[in-house]
């Protein structure tokens, strides 16, 4: 069997504002054994960009044959529609906290309720442990939804995790992720994370290694390009946009 590999397509960006989260979380590829899996789909917004980074890639949306949600909040799973082909991954219990309603007990407003409810019928689903493919095993890690799921890489000691880690300096100071759910089982899953995985892609931040307790990021940074458009009588005139590059 060939080695399975993992690439970044989208790199997350951490960012929030007065109006809330800026949901841009890691969108990744995993390779295994001829199989294509797109790990999280971004949200709405990110359609764009990611399609126009797959075909980079050469990777056809016809071509993903499996497309596998960490969770289901809107800023994960709401490209879904352009992968016509793929068998659409998601934790049993996750899409039991959606349809049954439980995420209203939690007042959970990131569940796109009538996208999922609309596409009910093309969710594969699936228990921890089982493999999405081979070389590949899929991990519960409850906390900030309660279906959250990461996939590991076995061989190659990978892990993705949705944003049930969030990002390095949450994951090594013990913070546990947005706790939606509950905030102790997240870091109880935390705890899961160093037997199966030494690379950690988290949700919205950059992939990581720890050793000893030091952080180290694992591959290239992209500059974010910032836009600010403060008044419609602006727009004709750039010098009065608020741009801004920040490298993350
Ligand atoms: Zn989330």
């Amino acid at each position: 069997m060939k080695a399975n590999t993992f690439q970044v397509v989208l790199p997350a960006i951490g960012a929030s504002s007065n109006r809330g989260a800026m949901g841009w979380c890691n969108i990744s590829i995993i390779q295994s054994d001829g199989n294509t899996i797109l790990f999280d789909t971004g949200s709405n917004d990110d359609r764009a960009e990611l399609l126009a980074e797959l075909e980079k890639m050469e990777i056809a949306p016809a071509r993903i044959d499996t497309v596998f949600l960490s969770h289901l909040h809107y800023d994960h799973c709401c490209n879904i529609e352009v992968f016509e082909n793929a068998r659409i991954l998601v934790s049993a219990r996750e899409l039991e906290y959606v349809l049954s309603g439980e995420y209203k007990k939690y007042q959970d407003p990131y569940i796109p309720y009538g996208m999922i409810k609309y596409y009910e019928k093309r969710f594969t689903t699936f228990i921890e442990g089982e493999a999405p493919a081979p070389g590949l095993r899929t991990v519960a890690l409850p906390g900030h939804t309660p279906g959250i799921s990461g996939v590991v890489l076995e061989k190659e000691r990978v892990i993705l995790t949705g944003d049930a880690v969030k990002n390095a300096y949450d994951y090594t100071h013990g913070i546990p992720p947005y706790a939606i759910y509950d905030g102790a089982a997240g870091l109880k899953s935390y705890t899961k994370i160093p037997a199966v995985a030494d690379v950690i892609v988290p949700g919205h931040g950059r992939p990581f290694t720890v050793q000893e307790g030091r952080i180290s990021y694992v591959g290239g940074q992209k500059p974010v390009d910032i836009r600010i458009f403060p008044n419609q009588e602006h727009l004709d005139d750039l010098e009065e946009r608020v741009f801004q590059r920040i490298v993350l």
